[in-house]
């Protein structure tokens, strides 16, 4: 990026979908929220945007941090009311996933470890195909076989207000969001959602 871009260094944190497949590899896809794009951005696109001026990568090896050069207006926009934010801008964005030839016994162990009550399922292209839980780990042999199948999923670029509505409504507690390409870019929690309501009181 020329030096003379005008506007202000701003920095974006990465998020990172990781995926555990059968054989015990680990896929990890870094994104960020650009704010210029107003759209989840492959991290490995931002070297080659014009207003990139560095990735800094975690102490872990994993990009950590894009800094970018914006204009003004976007460096800094005017604060949108809290249910009137884009599902994107409010989502998480660290999410470890798992494929459908994993074996079960593997996922109780996850679930153990973490304290975690489910992990969303994905195919080879990080698409969500179903949620494996704790009250699934039976009757199977590998995830595929015992997972509940994706039932609701939205996209980044509608309104918390619309995405609180489908909750409410459909009685999800957590929702996969997907980019363009029907991949993984996050997940929605009423958690997130009750916080932003509670931002508006
Ligand atoms: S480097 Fe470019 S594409 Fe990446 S976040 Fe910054 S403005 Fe967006």
């Amino acid at each position: 990026m020329p030096s003379d871009t005008p506007g202000k260094t701003v920095e974006f944190r990465v998020g990172v979908r990781e995926t555990l497949s059968g054989d015990g590899t680990v896929h990890r896809h870094l994104t960020v929220q650009c704010e210029l794009r107003k759209a989840t951005v492959d991290v490995a696109e931002c070297t080659g945007c014009e207003r990139h001026v560095e990735t800094i990568p975690r102490e872990d090896g994993h990009a950590g941090v894009v800094r970018c050069r914006l204009p003004d207006a976007v460096a800094a926009p005017e604060a949108a009311p809290a249910l009137r934010t884009l599902v994107g801008e409010v989502m998480e964005r660290d999410v470890v996933c798992v494929t459908a030839d994993v074996r079960v016994e593997v996922i109780a162990t996850m679930l153990r470890e973490w304290s975690a009550t489910g992990v969303p399922v994905v195919d080879a292209a990080g698409r969500p195909i179903g949620t494996i839980s704790g009250a699934n780990l039976t009757g199977g042999r590998l995830v595929g076989d015992v997972m509940t199948p994706l039932a609701f999923s939205i996209v980044e670029d509608i309104e918390l207000v619309r995405a609180a509505a489908v909750m409410s409504g459909e009685g999800f507690h957590q929702l996969p969001v997907l980019l363009g390409d029907g991949s993984l870019a996050g997940l929605l929690s009423t958690c997130e959602v009750a916080r932003r309501v509670e931002l508006l009181e």
